[in-house]
Order: structure tokens, then sequence, then C-alpha cells
């Protein structure tokens, strides 16, 4: 609150934050990377891995054969330091990995009939101990932790090629940008 003085012009006011406080009115840090193939998306998830910390979450999102599980699996092979047998959680609903970062959720909810279900499936302990990929996300509704990494996996007009849109919520607004493309 400016107790006196000229008022912070309107335009400028929602971002005039010296406190470095995360000012809710500030936008959403977010990025665009395009993927001309199959081996972006890895790379994406290579150097996702070389960032990821225990209780971090990502969510990723996008349709049907959009590249959700095959960028989840570049992250767990990264992390696991080779070619690994990496199951899509398509039945399963969860995979878990231990890797040398710690456990490794890997949740795909698309069969999720509601949000609840999720406590079965371990999500708290994955999110107090364990670094989180969440496939579908939504199914999560008021579930979904405010502090995540959203990746959204669009298919561009060249066939193999796609985009991902992502975006830092919370602590990871500071991070976003050091996800190489
Ligand atoms: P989802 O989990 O989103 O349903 P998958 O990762 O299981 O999707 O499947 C993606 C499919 O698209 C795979 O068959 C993969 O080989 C293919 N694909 C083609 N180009 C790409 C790309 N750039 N990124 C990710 N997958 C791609
Ligand atoms: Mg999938």
């Amino acid at each position: 609150m400016r107790a006196s003085g000229a008022p912070v012009a309107p335009f400028l006011a929602p971002r005039y934050n010296p406190s470095g406080m995360t000012d809710p009115a500030a936008p959403t840090p977010a990025r665009s990377l395009f993927l001309p193939d199959e081996a972006a998306t890895e790379r994406l998830g290579v150097s996702l891995a070389a960032i990821l910390m225990p209780r971090d979450l990502v969510a990723l999102s996008g349709d049907l054969g959009a590249g959700k599980t095959c960028l989840a699996r570049a992250v767990i092979a990264s992390l696991m330091g080779g070619p690994e047998e990496v199951p899509s959680p398509t039945f399963t609903l969860v995979q878990t990995y231990e890797t040398p970062k710690g456990p490794l959720w890997h949740f795909d909810l698309y069969r999720l009939s509601a949000p609840d279900e999720v406590w079965e499936l371990g999500l708290e302990e994955a999110l107090a101990e364990g670094i989180s990929l969440v496939e579908w996300p939504e199914r999560l509704g008021n579930l979904l932790p405010a502090t995540r990494l959203d990746i959204m996996l669009r298919f561009a007009d060249a066939p193999g090629a796609r985009h991902a849109d992502m975006v830092g919520h919370g602590a990871w607004a500071a991070r976003i940008d050091r996800i190489a493309a």
C-alpha cells in the first residue's frame, strides 16, 4: 500500500512489486517450444529431468497421441540413466520408479472416474516426497496442486511435429527459463 505520493500509473500497478513476493496480478510466465520431431520431444524430457527435484509436479496435458507418455518416458529414462522399460500407466493409472533423485510417480488419470480416487493411487505420498508426472491432470479438478509446471502438447501442422506450451505456476515461475529448447 502506498501511503503518499502520486499514484502508480494504472498500467504499471499490477507489476509494482518491490517486496519480491509473488504478485497474483502479474502474468504467469509462459513459454512455447516447437518440437519438429519425436527426438525434440525426447530432448525436452532430458532437459526437464535435469532440473526436476523431489516434490515437483509436472502436469502433461494434450489430446490422445499428443506425446505426453513419450515426454514422460524421456524424463524417466534420463533420470534412470539409461534405456528403461517405461510402460504407459494407461491401465494401471500409476507407475513408480526409484530414481537417483528419489521416487518418481507417473500417473495417467484418463480412467479416473472421480478426483477423490487419486488418493488410493498414492498422490499424497507422491506430492510429499516424489517427482510427479501427471497425464490428464484435468481429471484432478480442485485437487490439482497450485504449484506446478503445466506442459500442454499440441499437434503442429507438419506430421511428427508438436508444440509444447509451458506455464510455470508458483515456484515454477522462476524455473521455467531453465528448460532448454
Ligand atoms: P499420449 O500419451 O499423449 O496419448 P503418446 O506419447 O503415447 O501420446 O504417443 C505419441 C505418439 O506420437 C507416439 O506414437 C509417437 O511415436 C508419436 N510422435 C510423433 N511425433 C512426436 C513428437 N514430436 N513428440 C512426441 N510423440 C510423437
Ligand atoms: Mg499417454
